[in-house]
């Protein structure tokens, strides 16, 4: 996973920057170099609830607060005025995310701060996984000794190989459910031995029986240990760490020496596994600053906790407790259709739910569209995005997100025609590519010790832009040449090649150490770390890795039932459905200015119209949809679509409360077939038709078509006895349809 780059504008973390000042593409952005001075200057900016949590004393701070409020504006801030103030060295600092562009993003902040590398070594920001990696690189040989390891590369293939091996279907879904499901159970704590209660009694969504699950769980731990070299995965490394800390007194020792304030942003999105080891590094202290969104919360289902953030006060009694409702990033147009998509929501969360006020100028209405198809979806969105860019806009500045990144193919076609450069994040990782990797192997080579001269040369180099030009010159090539080529294929060669540079500059501008080496180490820790650079053009990104970052126009794509909520969430059930609904509003809440919502009728052109918008637009379509009349709560508008006001005709879509236009993903000739069996059943029971089920429960059970018992019984009006007595023989039938 990677940062979204200048996607997110670069916090202006600079005492320049004033509340309600419009954004633009050419604002002033914080860098090493414009460092505030003093304390003075770390606390400008900063609203009185922001400066508080930036002054708690060193200790337990936590900061509950909404999307655009400054959060990650106050734990850099926090960390600054710790450092500038001699509370804490910046070596002794260790800032953890969740993902590697959000550390990215904290670990620029911190930079714009000038204190990412206060002369003592720069603050560490990571994820929990480049974290553990990194101590565990260091402190394995200590317990280990010469015993080797290495970093699994392709956890999906060792999967496969276990499904095979337990003898289940190897299909690819199948394959990447247990995948979910191992990842779930690691960061739940759990083993191969635990693993199947646990899921069972949660009710997890299983694409197998859970004691299945298990035995192909199993056989993926007993794989990574067969071979000469051990293998751990991402998830390894945290138990791992947070063994060595527990069983080893020396290392808990050193590691607490070595680290003694902790910092931890998204912390709604904590799991068991990921706790663990944080309390392990803590040990018996509790300098520790936390900062989340429960609204934000989107990773629950592979294991994250919002119930950490939510106690964290209960644990630490004497903890600060800030709460921040201000949002900075977006126009109050931005945040009421925000408030009004979470305020929508349901579940346990909500009661915690801040309610945001927008500080910035007010800008333009958001965009909700609906468009025949997908093809066209694309050319529009690409129409829009080029219409910024031509009047004006930093590319840089857009984003297009979408839920899941087979999504961006149609995008990514369209932009190329309207002649608009992108970046793809969170698909083929950076790293991945065979020009990286072969970048990556020439580099390699001048510390590998093949070529004496080059080695001996990069070691002499001690300005980091020497390191940098000596980096550059191995490239040229594989296609780094001095000015932009031209040629697709060529510039996205060039561009990814100057990120790769790029980054190696920032390395080698943060390092203390001299020569090429700590640089090309520096590269392999990112790779390994899947943190990728920054790359030109607008971000195509999904909406889980758009997390924390910022952009002026944001284009949220594919907005329609059974893509947002996805399918499966739809069939697993109203916990997995309010976690889409989070996730439409981490979206939206990216946006500081510009905002577009749309969806499509139909997946190709000239294809049947059988999709419906969001669900979570309800609350929001009529007013921001001129073209669809208001809708109304008044009695009179009983009988007509609650969506377009139509009249509505027909027992179903009396039920559903939408017309036929609106309900177009029910499945009618399954409601059809529902009532046919409803009327055979009530007479062979002697019992009217609506004691057997209602309109209203089979006009549900058409749209939603449950899959198995546990999501039928979720639907409104099936009881335990009702499952019982006729849940196989819906199940058939919509298993028939
Ligand atoms: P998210 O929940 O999306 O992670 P966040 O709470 O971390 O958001 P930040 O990214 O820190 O929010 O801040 C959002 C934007 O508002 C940034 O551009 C930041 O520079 C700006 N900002 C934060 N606090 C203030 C303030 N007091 N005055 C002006 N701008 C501010
Ligand atoms: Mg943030």
């Amino acid at each position: 996973m990677q940062r979204a780059g200048g996607g997110g504008r670069a916090d202006c973390e600079q005492a320049g920057e004033r509340v309600g000042q419009q954004s633009g593409p050419h604002r002033d952005v914080g860098r090493a170099g414009s460092r505030p001075g003093g304390a003075g200057s770390v606390l400008e900016g900063l609203d009185p609830q922001q400066r508080h949590a930036v002054l708690a004393p060193r200790g337990p701070v936590c900061i509950l607060a909404g999307a655009g409020t400054g959060k990650t504006r106050t734990i850099t801030r926090r960390i600054a005025h710790l450092v500038n103030t001699g509370h804490v060295r910046g070596d002794q600092v260790l800032a953890v995310t969740f993902t590697a562009r959000a550390a990215g993003e904290l670990r620029m902040r911190l930079a714009g701060l000038g204190i990412a590398d206060a002369g003592t070594g720069p603050v560490q920001a990571r994820t929990f996984h480049s974290a553990a990696l990194r101590n565990l690189s260091y402190f394995w040989p200590r317990v280990y000794g010469e015993e080797p390891w290495q970093l699994l590369d392709g956890q999906f293939r060792a999967v496969a190989q276990a499904v095979r091996r337990v003898g289940l279907d190897p299909s690819t879904e199948t394959i990447r459910d247990v995948l979910t499901e191992i990842g779930w159970a690691k960061s739940s704590l759990l083993t191969p031995d635990t693993y199947a209660e646990q899921a069972l009694a949660l009710g997890r969504d299983l694409p197998v029986p859970a004691p299945e699950v298990a035995r192909a769980f199993r056989a993926y731990e007993d794989l990574k240990v067969s071979g000469p070299v051990r293998m751990l995965d991402f998830d390894d490394l945290l138990g791992h760490m947070a063994d060595l800390v527990e069983d080893v007194p020396a290392i808990a020792e050193e590691f607490r020496d070595r680290y003694r304030c902790f910092v931890v942003d998204e912390f709604q999105d904590v799991t068991p596994a990921q706790q663990r080891l944080l309390s392990a590094w803590l040990g018996r202290r509790d300098d520790l600053t936390v900062v989340g969104d429960v609204n934000q919360t989107i990773y629950s289902f592979a294991g994250a906790e919002p119930d950490f953030l939510l106690g964290f006060a209960d644990r630490y009694p004497g903890a600060t407790v800030v709460r921040l409702e201000s949002d900075y990033r977006s126009t109050p147009q931005v945040v009421d259709l925000a408030n009004d998509v979470i305020g929508a929501g349901a579940g346990r969360f909500r009661s915690a739910g801040l309610t945001l006020t927008g500080m910035r100028p007010p800008g333009p209405e958001p965009q909700l569209n609906e468009y025949a198809d997908e093809d066209s979806e694309a050319e529009a969105v690409a129409g829009a995005v080029a219409d910024l860019v031509h009047g004006g806009l930093d590319p840089s500045e857009i984003a297009v997100l979408y839920r899941v990144n087979a999504q961006s193919e149609r995008i990514e076609a369209a932009l190329e025609q309207a002649g608009i450069g992108y970046r793809l994040k969170g698909g083929e990782g950076f790293f991945e590519r065979p020009v990286i990797r072969r970048a990556m192997s020439t580099i390699d080579r001048m510390v590998d010790g093949s070529d004496e001269a080059t080695v001996q040369a990069g070691a002499r180099l001690t300005d980091p832009t020497e390191v940098v030009a000596a980096i550059r010159r191995v490239l040229e090539p594989i296609g780094l040449t001095a000015a932009e080529p031209s040629g697709a294929q060529a510039r996205e060669t060039w561009n990814a090649l100057t990120a790769l540079v790029g980054l190696a500059e920032e390395i080698a501008t943060a390092e203390s150490r001299p020569g090429v080496l700590p640089v090309v180490a520096g590269l392999r820790e990112r790779a390994a770390a899947r943190h990728a650079p920054d790359e030109r053009g607008v971000t195509l990104a999904s909406f889980h890795a758009a997390k924390g970052l910022e952009w002026d126009a944001v284009f949220l794509i594919g907005v329609h039932e059974g893509s947002l909520p996805i399918s499966h969430a739809i069939n697993a059930g109203p916990d997995a459905i309010e976690e889409e609904r989070r996730l439409l509003y981490v979206g939206i809440t990216r946006a500081r200015e510009h905002l577009s919502l749309s969806w499509s009728r139909s997946r190709r052109a000239g294809g049947r119209a059988t999709r419906r918008p969001s669900r979570f637009l309800d609350p929001v379509r009529p007013a921001g949809a001129p073209a669809a009349p208001r809708r109304s709560s008044d009695s009179s508008d009983k009988g007509r679509c609650r969506s377009c006001g139509e009249k509505l005709t027909g027992p179903m879509h009396r039920a559903l409360g939408l017309c036929p236009d609106c309900a177009v993903e029910v499945d009618t000739g399954l409601f059809e077939r529902l009532r046919d069996w409803r009327k055979d059943t009530a007479e062979r029971i002697g019992k009217p038709a609506y004691t057997v089920f209602t309109n209203g429960t089979l006009a549900q059970i058409a749209r939603d078509r449950p899959a198995d018992t546990r999501a039928l019984g979720r639907i409104g009006g099936i009881g335990a006895h009702k499952l019982g007595e006729y849940g196989d023989d819906v199940l058939r039938l919509i298993r028939e349809g």
